[in-house]
Protein backbone atom coordinates (compact mmCIF):
# COMPACT_ATOMS: atom_id res chain seq x y z
CA UNK A 1 0.00 0.00 0.00
CA UNK A 2 1.37 4.10 -0.62
CA UNK A 3 0.15 6.44 0.94
CA UNK A 4 0.34 9.86 -0.62
CA UNK A 5 -0.12 13.15 0.84
CA UNK A 6 -2.12 16.08 -1.02
CA UNK A 7 -3.59 19.25 0.01
CA UNK A 8 -7.30 18.46 1.78
CA UNK A 9 -9.38 19.97 -0.27
CA UNK A 10 -13.04 18.25 0.20
CA UNK A 11 -13.83 16.39 3.73
CA UNK A 12 -15.57 12.84 2.68
CA UNK A 13 -14.01 9.41 2.62
CA UNK A 14 -14.53 6.64 -0.25
CA UNK A 15 -12.53 3.81 -0.93
CA UNK A 16 -12.76 2.20 -4.73
CA UNK A 17 -10.83 1.70 -7.70
CA UNK A 18 -8.87 4.67 -9.41
CA UNK A 19 -9.17 6.07 -13.18
CA UNK A 20 -6.44 7.77 -14.10
CA UNK A 21 -7.08 10.60 -16.88
CA UNK A 22 -4.46 10.99 -19.43
CA UNK A 23 -4.21 13.83 -21.68
CA UNK A 24 -5.27 12.28 -25.08
CA UNK A 25 -4.76 13.65 -28.72
CA UNK A 26 -7.46 12.95 -30.97
CA UNK A 27 -6.26 12.40 -34.86
CA UNK A 28 -9.21 11.35 -37.02
CA UNK A 29 -7.18 9.49 -40.04
CA UNK A 30 -8.27 10.21 -43.51
CA UNK A 31 -11.05 7.54 -45.09
CA UNK A 32 -12.11 6.56 -48.32
CA UNK A 33 -16.10 7.37 -47.91
CA UNK A 34 -15.59 10.63 -45.02
CA UNK A 35 -19.38 11.37 -45.46
CA UNK A 36 -20.31 7.84 -44.78
CA UNK A 37 -18.13 7.61 -42.23
CA UNK A 38 -19.57 11.05 -40.56
CA UNK A 39 -23.18 9.59 -41.07
CA UNK A 40 -22.08 6.28 -39.11
CA UNK A 41 -20.58 8.10 -36.48
CA UNK A 42 -23.82 11.02 -35.94
CA UNK A 43 -25.78 7.64 -35.26
CA UNK A 44 -23.08 6.28 -32.76
CA UNK A 45 -22.56 9.54 -31.20
CA UNK A 46 -26.78 10.19 -31.07
CA UNK A 47 -27.02 7.09 -29.19
CA UNK A 48 -24.63 7.63 -26.78
CA UNK A 49 -26.26 11.00 -25.94
CA UNK A 50 -29.62 10.33 -25.50
CA UNK A 51 -28.15 7.75 -23.10
CA UNK A 52 -26.38 10.45 -21.05
CA UNK A 53 -29.81 12.32 -21.42
CA UNK A 54 -32.21 9.89 -19.94
CA UNK A 55 -29.58 9.14 -17.23
CA UNK A 56 -29.33 13.29 -16.30
CA UNK A 57 -32.90 13.11 -16.64
CA UNK A 58 -33.57 10.16 -14.19
CA UNK A 59 -30.89 12.26 -11.46
CA UNK A 60 -33.28 14.92 -11.81
CA UNK A 61 -30.81 17.19 -13.73
CA UNK A 62 -33.17 18.88 -15.97
CA UNK A 63 -30.64 21.15 -17.66
CA UNK A 64 -28.35 18.68 -18.30
CA UNK A 65 -30.68 16.20 -19.71
CA UNK A 66 -31.89 19.19 -22.40
CA UNK A 67 -28.60 20.44 -23.30
CA UNK A 68 -27.86 16.80 -24.04
CA UNK A 69 -30.75 16.02 -25.71
CA UNK A 70 -30.59 18.95 -27.90
CA UNK A 71 -27.01 17.74 -29.13
CA UNK A 72 -28.01 14.19 -29.42
CA UNK A 73 -30.28 15.56 -32.35
CA UNK A 74 -27.26 17.89 -33.86
CA UNK A 75 -25.20 14.72 -33.90
CA UNK A 76 -27.84 13.47 -36.71
CA UNK A 77 -28.58 16.63 -38.09
CA UNK A 78 -27.38 17.46 -41.70
CA UNK A 79 -25.40 20.63 -40.72
CA UNK A 80 -21.93 19.57 -39.65
CA UNK A 81 -21.98 16.72 -42.44
CA UNK A 82 -22.94 19.18 -44.92
CA UNK A 83 -19.89 22.04 -43.54
CA UNK A 84 -17.75 19.55 -43.42
CA UNK A 85 -18.61 18.40 -46.91
CA UNK A 86 -17.84 21.64 -48.20
CA UNK A 87 -14.20 21.99 -46.43
CA UNK A 88 -13.68 18.89 -47.83
CA UNK A 89 -14.42 19.86 -51.34
CA UNK A 90 -12.20 22.51 -51.00
CA UNK A 91 -9.22 19.86 -50.51
CA UNK A 92 -8.87 19.90 -46.59
CA UNK A 93 -8.00 16.77 -44.91
CA UNK A 94 -10.31 14.94 -42.84
CA UNK A 95 -9.94 15.98 -39.64
CA UNK A 96 -8.81 19.73 -40.52
CA UNK A 97 -12.16 19.45 -42.33
CA UNK A 98 -13.86 18.68 -39.06
CA UNK A 99 -12.26 20.95 -36.76
CA UNK A 100 -12.49 24.18 -39.23
CA UNK A 101 -16.28 23.30 -40.11
CA UNK A 102 -17.01 23.15 -36.51
CA UNK A 103 -15.18 26.60 -35.48
CA UNK A 104 -17.14 28.64 -38.65
CA UNK A 105 -20.38 27.02 -37.19
CA UNK A 106 -19.33 27.82 -34.14
CA UNK A 107 -18.59 31.34 -34.87
CA UNK A 108 -22.05 31.98 -37.22
CA UNK A 109 -24.19 30.27 -34.74
CA UNK A 110 -22.62 32.58 -31.96
CA UNK A 111 -23.35 35.78 -34.00
CA UNK A 112 -27.11 35.16 -34.45
CA UNK A 113 -28.93 37.70 -31.83
CA UNK A 114 -31.29 34.44 -31.37
CA UNK A 115 -29.96 33.58 -28.19
CA UNK A 116 -31.39 29.98 -28.46
CA UNK A 117 -29.18 29.79 -31.41
CA UNK A 118 -26.01 31.59 -30.24
CA UNK A 119 -26.14 29.09 -27.20
CA UNK A 120 -26.13 26.40 -29.56
CA UNK A 121 -22.52 27.11 -30.70
CA UNK A 122 -21.50 25.54 -27.74
CA UNK A 123 -22.98 22.59 -28.14
CA UNK A 124 -21.38 22.09 -31.77
CA UNK A 125 -18.02 22.15 -30.32
CA UNK A 126 -18.62 19.50 -27.90
CA UNK A 127 -20.94 17.31 -30.51
CA UNK A 128 -17.98 17.22 -32.98
CA UNK A 129 -15.65 16.54 -30.13
CA UNK A 130 -17.51 13.47 -29.56
CA UNK A 131 -17.71 12.82 -33.58
CA UNK A 132 -13.67 13.38 -33.35
CA UNK A 133 -12.88 10.82 -30.69
CA UNK A 134 -15.37 8.34 -32.50
CA UNK A 135 -13.91 8.32 -35.75
CA UNK A 136 -10.45 8.24 -34.28
CA UNK A 137 -11.85 4.87 -32.85
CA UNK A 138 -11.67 6.53 -29.17
CA UNK A 139 -14.46 5.92 -26.46
CA UNK A 140 -16.96 8.44 -26.60
CA UNK A 141 -16.66 10.51 -23.10
CA UNK A 142 -13.58 12.36 -22.67
CA UNK A 143 -10.76 10.32 -21.75
CA UNK A 144 -12.57 7.98 -19.56
CA UNK A 145 -16.07 6.17 -19.31
CA UNK A 146 -17.09 5.48 -16.01
CA UNK A 147 -19.48 2.69 -15.42
CA UNK A 148 -18.65 1.98 -11.72
CA UNK A 149 -18.22 4.35 -8.64
CA UNK A 150 -14.32 5.13 -8.89
CA UNK A 151 -11.72 8.01 -7.66
CA UNK A 152 -10.50 10.39 -10.77
CA UNK A 153 -6.77 10.85 -10.83
CA UNK A 154 -5.78 13.47 -13.47
CA UNK A 155 -3.61 16.42 -13.84
CA UNK A 156 -6.17 18.92 -13.83
CA UNK A 157 -10.14 18.65 -13.63
CA UNK A 158 -11.82 22.39 -14.56
CA UNK A 159 -14.15 23.67 -12.68
CA UNK A 160 -16.50 23.84 -15.21
CA UNK A 161 -15.82 20.00 -15.22
CA UNK A 162 -15.94 19.60 -11.76
CA UNK A 163 -19.60 21.52 -11.94
CA UNK A 164 -21.29 18.43 -13.60
CA UNK A 165 -19.20 15.69 -12.42
CA UNK A 166 -21.43 12.91 -11.04
CA UNK A 167 -20.81 12.21 -7.32
CA UNK A 168 -22.36 8.84 -7.24
CA UNK A 169 -20.12 7.46 -10.55
CA UNK A 170 -17.37 10.15 -9.32
CA UNK A 171 -16.97 9.47 -5.53
CA UNK A 172 -13.49 11.11 -4.89
CA UNK A 173 -10.24 12.84 -6.67
CA UNK A 174 -7.07 14.14 -6.91
CA UNK A 175 -5.41 16.10 -9.09
CA UNK A 176 -1.84 17.27 -9.43
CA UNK A 177 -3.10 21.10 -9.45
CA UNK A 178 -4.93 23.55 -7.03
CA UNK A 179 -4.79 24.29 -3.84
CA UNK A 180 -7.48 24.65 -1.02
CA UNK A 181 -9.28 27.66 -2.64
CA UNK A 182 -9.15 26.66 -5.78
CA UNK A 183 -12.48 26.97 -7.75
CA UNK A 184 -12.32 22.97 -8.47
CA UNK A 185 -12.17 22.57 -4.23
CA UNK A 186 -14.96 25.00 -3.98
CA UNK A 187 -17.16 22.76 -6.17
CA UNK A 188 -16.21 19.80 -4.74
CA UNK A 189 -16.87 20.80 -1.48
CA UNK A 190 -20.59 22.22 -2.75
CA UNK A 191 -21.27 18.42 -4.58
CA UNK A 192 -19.68 16.91 -1.63
CA UNK A 193 -17.68 15.09 -3.41
CA UNK A 194 -14.15 14.00 -1.59
CA UNK A 195 -11.00 15.63 -2.81
CA UNK A 196 -7.37 15.82 -3.17
CA UNK A 197 -5.28 18.41 -4.91
CA UNK A 198 -1.52 19.81 -5.41
CA UNK A 199 0.00 16.03 -5.68
CA UNK A 200 2.74 17.10 -7.69
CA UNK A 201 3.83 13.69 -8.73
CA UNK A 202 0.27 11.97 -8.60
CA UNK A 203 0.45 10.65 -12.16
CA UNK A 204 3.42 8.22 -11.50
CA UNK A 205 1.92 7.08 -8.30
CA UNK A 206 -1.09 5.55 -9.30
CA UNK A 207 -2.53 3.39 -12.30
CA UNK A 208 -5.97 2.77 -13.18
CA UNK A 209 -7.29 -0.55 -11.60
CA UNK A 210 -5.70 0.05 -8.72
CA UNK A 211 -8.06 0.64 -5.35
CA UNK A 212 -7.73 3.59 -3.83
CA UNK A 213 -8.93 5.28 -0.78
CA UNK A 214 -9.47 8.98 -0.20
CA UNK A 215 -9.90 11.17 2.96
CA UNK A 216 -10.63 14.31 2.21
CA UNK A 217 -9.98 16.34 5.72
CA UNK A 218 -6.30 15.10 5.82
CA UNK A 219 -5.68 15.34 2.13
CA UNK A 220 -4.44 11.65 2.18
CA UNK A 221 -5.00 9.19 -1.04
CA UNK A 222 -3.93 5.39 -0.05
CA UNK A 223 -3.19 3.67 -3.36
CA UNK A 224 -3.55 -0.33 -3.02
CA UNK A 225 -5.38 -0.68 -0.19
CA UNK A 226 -4.67 -3.07 2.58
CA UNK A 227 -7.07 -4.69 5.09
CA UNK A 228 -5.64 -2.42 7.96
CA UNK A 229 -6.43 0.74 5.91
CA UNK A 230 -9.43 0.03 4.29
CA UNK A 231 -10.80 -0.76 7.91
CA UNK A 232 -9.18 2.76 9.19
CA UNK A 233 -11.18 4.19 6.42
CA UNK A 234 -14.49 2.65 7.25
CA UNK A 235 -14.01 4.18 11.08
CA UNK A 236 -12.89 7.61 9.28
CA UNK A 237 -16.48 7.45 7.22
CA UNK A 238 -18.58 6.49 10.04
CA UNK A 239 -17.19 9.17 12.17
CA UNK A 240 -18.05 11.65 9.44
CA UNK A 241 -21.24 10.09 8.94
CA UNK A 242 -22.51 10.53 12.84
CA UNK A 243 -20.75 14.08 12.59
CA UNK A 244 -23.20 14.85 9.44
CA UNK A 245 -26.16 13.14 12.07
CA UNK A 246 -25.57 15.72 14.61
CA UNK A 247 -25.58 18.57 12.11
CA UNK A 248 -28.81 17.54 10.51
CA UNK A 249 -30.37 18.49 13.86
CA UNK A 250 -29.95 22.06 12.94
CA UNK A 251 -31.62 21.56 9.99
CA UNK A 252 -34.06 24.64 9.38
CA UNK A 253 -33.59 25.78 13.18
CA UNK A 254 -32.43 29.24 13.34
CA UNK A 255 -29.59 30.43 15.16
CA UNK A 256 -27.68 33.03 17.34
CA UNK A 257 -25.07 34.42 18.66
CA UNK A 258 -25.22 36.67 21.80
CA UNK A 259 -28.42 37.07 20.85
CA UNK A 260 -28.54 38.40 17.51
CA UNK A 261 -29.41 36.25 14.92
CA UNK A 262 -27.19 34.79 12.65
CA UNK A 263 -28.00 33.62 9.04
CA UNK A 264 -25.89 30.59 7.77
CA UNK A 265 -26.84 30.47 4.33
CA UNK A 266 -25.35 28.72 0.95
CA UNK A 267 -22.57 29.38 -1.95
CA UNK A 268 -24.26 28.10 -5.32
CA UNK A 269 -22.72 28.30 -8.70
CA UNK A 270 -25.51 26.94 -10.70
CA UNK A 271 -28.89 25.90 -10.26
CA UNK A 272 -27.68 22.66 -9.12
CA UNK A 273 -26.63 23.99 -6.44
CA UNK A 274 -29.76 25.94 -5.48
CA UNK A 275 -31.15 22.84 -5.27
CA UNK A 276 -28.97 21.08 -2.98
CA UNK A 277 -29.25 24.36 -0.76
CA UNK A 278 -33.35 24.32 -0.25
CA UNK A 279 -32.60 20.44 0.62
CA UNK A 280 -30.28 21.53 3.23
CA UNK A 281 -32.92 24.76 4.49
CA UNK A 282 -29.89 26.74 4.26
CA UNK A 283 -30.96 30.39 4.99
CA UNK A 284 -30.78 31.99 1.23
CA UNK A 285 -27.89 32.46 -0.96
CA UNK A 286 -25.09 34.16 0.54
CA UNK A 287 -23.11 33.89 -2.99
CA UNK A 288 -23.83 32.94 -6.42
CA UNK A 289 -21.16 32.75 -8.62
CA UNK A 290 -22.52 33.78 -11.49
CA UNK A 291 -19.10 33.55 -13.87
CA UNK A 292 -19.92 30.08 -13.90
CA UNK A 293 -22.56 30.83 -16.31
CA UNK A 294 -20.57 32.67 -18.96
CA UNK A 295 -17.65 29.29 -18.62
CA UNK A 296 -17.05 26.96 -21.55
CA UNK A 297 -19.24 28.16 -24.03
CA UNK A 298 -17.89 30.34 -27.04
CA UNK A 299 -20.95 33.24 -26.42
CA UNK A 300 -22.18 34.59 -23.46
CA UNK A 301 -25.50 33.90 -22.18
CA UNK A 302 -28.00 36.20 -23.40
CA UNK A 303 -29.91 38.42 -20.93
CA UNK A 304 -33.42 36.38 -21.14
CA UNK A 305 -31.30 33.68 -20.13
CA UNK A 306 -29.37 35.05 -16.86
CA UNK A 307 -33.45 36.06 -16.15
CA UNK A 308 -34.67 32.91 -16.18
CA UNK A 309 -31.70 31.69 -13.75
CA UNK A 310 -31.89 34.39 -11.05
CA UNK A 311 -35.77 34.61 -11.07
CA UNK A 312 -35.57 30.68 -10.19
CA UNK A 313 -32.65 31.17 -7.28
CA UNK A 314 -34.72 34.17 -5.85
CA UNK A 315 -38.01 32.19 -5.84
CA UNK A 316 -36.63 29.36 -4.03
CA UNK A 317 -35.78 31.53 -1.16
CA UNK A 318 -37.65 33.98 1.08
CA UNK A 319 -34.35 34.88 2.81
CA UNK A 320 -31.95 37.28 0.69
CA UNK A 321 -30.74 35.75 -2.58
CA UNK A 322 -26.57 37.31 -3.11
CA UNK A 323 -25.87 37.45 -6.28
CA UNK A 324 -22.17 38.41 -7.74
CA UNK A 325 -21.54 39.90 -10.88
CA UNK A 326 -19.38 37.50 -12.93
CA UNK A 327 -15.78 37.49 -11.46
CA UNK A 328 -13.98 36.48 -15.01
CA UNK A 329 -10.26 36.02 -15.22
CA UNK A 330 -7.86 34.16 -12.60
CA UNK A 331 -8.77 30.38 -12.96
CA UNK A 332 -12.07 31.04 -14.43
CA UNK A 333 -11.91 32.16 -17.85
CA UNK A 334 -14.22 32.69 -20.55
CA UNK A 335 -13.99 31.42 -23.66
CA UNK A 336 -15.53 33.93 -25.74
CA UNK A 337 -13.74 36.99 -24.33
CA UNK A 338 -10.26 37.78 -26.13
CA UNK A 339 -8.12 38.98 -23.39
CA UNK A 340 -4.71 39.94 -23.38
CA UNK A 341 -2.04 37.81 -22.12
CA UNK A 342 -1.41 37.97 -18.57
CA UNK A 343 1.85 37.39 -16.79
CA UNK A 344 -0.49 36.97 -13.09
CA UNK A 345 -3.74 36.50 -14.22
CA UNK A 346 -4.76 36.87 -10.04
CA UNK A 347 -3.32 40.21 -10.56
CA UNK A 348 -4.59 41.20 -13.37
CA UNK A 349 -7.96 42.11 -15.28
CA UNK A 350 -10.23 40.23 -13.16
CA UNK A 351 -13.88 40.88 -11.74
CA UNK A 352 -14.77 44.27 -11.40
CA UNK A 353 -11.69 45.38 -13.59
CA UNK A 354 -13.04 43.58 -16.84
CA UNK A 355 -16.11 45.92 -16.50
CA UNK A 356 -14.32 48.43 -17.99
CA UNK A 357 -13.40 46.82 -20.49
CA UNK A 358 -16.65 45.33 -21.62
CA UNK A 359 -19.31 47.66 -20.45
CA UNK A 360 -21.74 45.95 -22.62
CA UNK A 361 -21.41 42.52 -21.31
CA UNK A 362 -21.66 43.58 -17.78
CA UNK A 363 -25.07 46.04 -18.21
CA UNK A 364 -27.06 43.32 -20.01
CA UNK A 365 -26.06 41.05 -16.88
CA UNK A 366 -27.31 44.34 -14.79
CA UNK A 367 -30.32 44.50 -16.81
CA UNK A 368 -31.16 40.86 -16.33
CA UNK A 369 -30.55 41.23 -12.30
CA UNK A 370 -32.74 44.46 -12.15
CA UNK A 371 -35.60 42.44 -14.12
CA UNK A 372 -35.04 39.47 -11.68
CA UNK A 373 -35.58 41.66 -8.96
CA UNK A 374 -39.11 41.37 -9.16
CA UNK A 375 -39.13 37.69 -7.67
CA UNK A 376 -37.50 38.05 -4.43
CA UNK A 377 -35.13 39.60 -2.48
CA UNK A 378 -31.96 40.32 -4.40
CA UNK A 379 -28.34 41.87 -3.17
CA UNK A 380 -26.28 41.98 -5.58
CA UNK A 381 -22.76 42.41 -5.25
CA UNK A 382 -19.31 43.10 -6.67
CA UNK A 383 -16.17 41.01 -6.94
CA UNK A 384 -12.43 42.43 -6.54
CA UNK A 385 -13.28 45.70 -5.76
CA UNK A 386 -10.07 47.62 -4.92
CA UNK A 387 -10.51 50.74 -4.30
CA UNK A 388 -13.98 53.38 -4.06
CA UNK A 389 -13.98 54.91 -7.98
CA UNK A 390 -14.58 51.08 -9.36
CA UNK A 391 -17.80 50.71 -6.94
CA UNK A 392 -18.73 54.59 -8.20
CA UNK A 393 -18.83 53.39 -12.21
CA UNK A 394 -20.36 50.64 -11.65
CA UNK A 395 -22.97 52.82 -9.70
CA UNK A 396 -23.22 54.24 -12.80
CA UNK A 397 -23.50 51.43 -15.33
CA UNK A 398 -26.40 50.39 -12.94
CA UNK A 399 -28.29 53.96 -13.44
CA UNK A 400 -27.48 53.11 -17.44
CA UNK A 401 -29.08 49.56 -17.23
CA UNK A 402 -32.64 50.76 -15.63
CA UNK A 403 -32.49 53.63 -17.49
CA UNK A 404 -32.24 51.14 -20.89
CA UNK A 405 -34.99 49.20 -19.01
CA UNK A 406 -37.51 51.83 -18.49
CA UNK A 407 -36.91 52.81 -22.19
CA UNK A 408 -39.41 49.80 -23.23
CA UNK A 409 -40.88 49.72 -19.64
CA UNK A 410 -39.63 46.63 -18.49
CA UNK A 411 -40.47 46.04 -15.08
CA UNK A 412 -37.45 45.63 -12.88
CA UNK A 413 -36.95 45.00 -8.84
CA UNK A 414 -35.67 46.65 -6.02
CA UNK A 415 -31.82 45.64 -5.27
CA UNK A 416 -29.44 46.01 -2.19
CA UNK A 417 -25.40 46.89 -3.93
CA UNK A 418 -21.96 45.46 -2.20
CA UNK A 419 -18.92 45.14 -1.94
CA UNK A 420 -16.97 41.94 -1.83
CA UNK A 421 -14.01 42.72 0.41
CA UNK A 422 -11.57 40.51 -0.62
CA UNK A 423 -8.87 42.74 -2.04
CA UNK A 424 -6.77 44.02 1.34
CA UNK A 425 -6.93 47.53 -0.33
CA UNK A 426 -10.64 46.84 0.15
CA UNK A 427 -10.94 45.75 4.31
CA UNK A 428 -8.50 48.77 4.53
CA UNK A 429 -10.74 51.27 3.37
CA UNK A 430 -13.65 50.07 4.10
CA UNK A 431 -15.08 52.86 5.84
CA UNK A 432 -14.60 55.15 2.82
CA UNK A 433 -16.29 52.44 0.47
CA UNK A 434 -19.30 51.90 3.15
CA UNK A 435 -20.40 55.36 1.79
CA UNK A 436 -21.17 53.55 -1.21
CA UNK A 437 -22.31 50.20 -0.46
CA UNK A 438 -25.07 48.43 0.87
CA UNK A 439 -23.02 45.63 2.51
CA UNK A 440 -20.33 43.88 2.38
CA UNK A 441 -19.62 40.24 1.87
CA UNK A 442 -16.00 39.15 3.14
CA UNK A 443 -14.26 36.83 0.18
CA UNK A 444 -11.51 35.25 2.37
CA UNK A 445 -9.91 33.20 -0.52
CA UNK A 446 -8.79 35.94 -2.09
CA UNK A 447 -7.99 38.24 0.71
CA UNK A 448 -5.96 35.68 2.43
CA UNK A 449 -4.29 34.88 -1.49
CA UNK A 450 -3.94 38.67 -1.51
CA UNK A 451 -3.02 39.38 2.39
CA UNK A 452 -0.45 36.44 2.14
CA UNK A 453 0.53 37.13 -1.36
CA UNK A 454 0.03 33.25 -1.86
CA UNK A 455 -1.54 31.66 -5.14
CA UNK A 456 -4.44 30.03 -4.18
CA UNK A 457 -4.14 27.64 -6.84
CA UNK A 458 -0.54 26.63 -5.53
CA UNK A 459 -0.24 23.04 -4.02
CA UNK A 460 3.19 23.55 -2.52
CA UNK A 461 2.13 27.04 -0.63
CA UNK A 462 -0.38 25.39 1.78
CA UNK A 463 0.94 27.01 4.76
CA UNK A 464 0.32 30.08 3.56
CA UNK A 465 -3.45 29.75 2.78
CA UNK A 466 -4.81 29.18 6.55
CA UNK A 467 -7.21 32.46 6.68
CA UNK A 468 -6.88 32.33 10.65
CA UNK A 469 -3.78 33.63 9.90
CA UNK A 470 -3.89 37.38 12.11
CA UNK A 471 -3.00 39.43 9.31
CA UNK A 472 -5.91 37.78 7.63
CA UNK A 473 -8.10 38.29 11.19
CA UNK A 474 -6.85 41.69 11.50
CA UNK A 475 -8.45 42.79 7.80
CA UNK A 476 -11.51 40.80 8.63
CA UNK A 477 -12.26 42.89 11.95
CA UNK A 478 -11.10 45.96 10.58
CA UNK A 479 -13.88 45.37 7.87
CA UNK A 480 -16.53 44.10 10.60
CA UNK A 481 -16.00 47.42 12.80
CA UNK A 482 -16.35 49.28 9.82
CA UNK A 483 -19.45 47.77 8.59
CA UNK A 484 -20.86 47.83 12.12
CA UNK A 485 -19.87 51.78 12.26
CA UNK A 486 -21.34 52.64 9.15
CA UNK A 487 -24.54 50.65 9.55
CA UNK A 488 -23.71 48.32 6.72
CA UNK A 489 -24.52 44.30 7.33
CA UNK A 490 -20.85 42.64 7.18
CA UNK A 491 -20.90 38.89 6.04
CA UNK A 492 -18.24 35.66 5.15
CA UNK A 493 -19.24 34.14 2.04
CA UNK A 494 -15.34 32.54 1.25
CA UNK A 495 -14.45 29.24 2.29
CA UNK A 496 -13.42 30.07 5.96
CA UNK A 497 -16.42 30.87 6.98
CA UNK A 498 -17.03 27.09 7.04
CA UNK A 499 -13.90 26.43 8.82
CA UNK A 500 -15.11 26.02 12.53
CA UNK A 501 -12.41 28.16 14.30
CA UNK A 502 -12.68 30.86 11.93
CA UNK A 503 -16.40 30.43 12.09
CA UNK A 504 -16.66 31.09 16.09
CA UNK A 505 -14.03 34.55 15.34
CA UNK A 506 -16.15 35.89 13.11
CA UNK A 507 -19.13 35.51 15.20
CA UNK A 508 -17.11 37.10 17.58
CA UNK A 509 -15.99 40.00 15.67
CA UNK A 510 -19.93 40.74 15.40
CA UNK A 511 -20.17 39.96 11.66
CA UNK A 512 -23.89 38.02 11.36
CA UNK A 513 -24.16 36.05 8.30
CA UNK A 514 -22.12 33.24 6.94
CA UNK A 515 -22.10 31.70 3.28
CA UNK A 516 -20.81 28.34 2.71
CA UNK A 517 -21.27 25.37 0.71
CA UNK A 518 -24.78 23.68 0.95
CA UNK A 519 -23.28 20.53 2.76
CA UNK A 520 -21.63 22.50 5.19
CA UNK A 521 -25.05 24.45 6.40
CA UNK A 522 -26.23 22.47 9.18
CA UNK A 523 -22.83 21.61 10.74
CA UNK A 524 -21.58 25.53 10.95
CA UNK A 525 -25.36 26.34 12.38
CA UNK A 526 -24.34 23.47 15.09
CA UNK A 527 -20.82 24.92 15.91
CA UNK A 528 -22.42 28.43 16.08
CA UNK A 529 -24.91 26.99 18.66
CA UNK A 530 -22.62 25.36 20.55
CA UNK A 531 -19.94 28.51 21.63
CA UNK A 532 -19.21 30.40 24.42
CA UNK A 533 -19.52 34.28 24.04
CA UNK A 534 -17.35 34.45 27.21
CA UNK A 535 -14.71 31.80 26.04
CA UNK A 536 -14.94 33.57 22.97
CA UNK A 537 -13.96 37.07 23.90
CA UNK A 538 -10.44 35.85 25.19
CA UNK A 539 -9.99 33.40 22.21
CA UNK A 540 -10.23 36.12 20.03
CA UNK A 541 -8.31 38.86 21.89
CA UNK A 542 -5.63 35.83 21.60
CA UNK A 543 -5.93 35.16 18.08
CA UNK A 544 -5.36 38.70 16.89
CA UNK A 545 -2.19 38.55 18.71
CA UNK A 546 -0.97 35.36 17.74
CA UNK A 547 2.84 35.37 15.68
CA UNK A 548 0.49 32.86 13.23
CA UNK A 549 -1.66 30.41 11.61
CA UNK A 550 -0.55 27.25 13.80
CA UNK A 551 -0.85 29.18 17.00
CA UNK A 552 -4.25 30.28 16.16
CA UNK A 553 -5.03 26.63 15.31
CA UNK A 554 -3.58 25.63 19.07
CA UNK A 555 -6.22 27.55 20.55
CA UNK A 556 -9.34 25.46 21.82
CA UNK A 557 -12.82 27.55 21.71
CA UNK A 558 -15.21 24.81 22.17
CA UNK A 559 -17.01 25.05 25.31
C1 LIG B 1 -13.42 34.59 -2.10
O1 LIG B 1 -12.48 35.07 -2.74
O2 LIG B 1 -13.35 34.29 -0.90
C2 LIG B 1 -14.70 34.32 -2.79
C3 LIG B 1 -15.75 33.95 -2.11
O3 LIG B 1 -14.72 34.42 -4.15
P1 LIG B 1 -14.07 33.31 -5.13
O4 LIG B 1 -13.67 32.14 -4.29
O5 LIG B 1 -15.10 32.93 -6.13
O6 LIG B 1 -12.91 34.04 -5.73
MG1 LIG C 1 -12.87 35.88 -4.67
Amino acid sequence: MRRIQGVAASKGVAVAPIIVIEEETVVVPNMDDPAGALVAAGSAVSAHLSNLSAEAAERGRKDAAEVLNAQALMAEDSMIADAVEEHLDDGENFDTALQNAATELQAMLASLPDPYLAARAADVGEVTDRLRRHLAGLPLSKGLSITEPSILCAAQITAAETATLDPNLVVGFATVEGGPTSHVAIIARSIGVPAVVGIPDLLTQVQSGEIGGIDGSTGELFVDLDDTMREELETRAAAEAAAHEAAQKFKGKRVSYRDAPVRVSANVANLDDVERAVAQNADGVGLMRTEFLFMDRPAPPSEDEQVEVYTTALSSFSDPVVIRTFDIGGDKPADFLEVDEEENPFLGVRGVRLYRNEPELFRTQLRALLRAAVAGELWVMIPMVATTSELVEVKEQLSLARDELAASSTPVGDLKLGVMIEVPSAALTADALAQHADFFSIGTNDLTQYAMAADRMSGTLEYLHDPVHPAVLALCQMTAKAGLRNGCPVSVCGEAAADPLAAALFMEMGITKLSVSAPSVNGIKAVIDQLDPEMMAEIQEQALSAADAPAVRMLNYRS
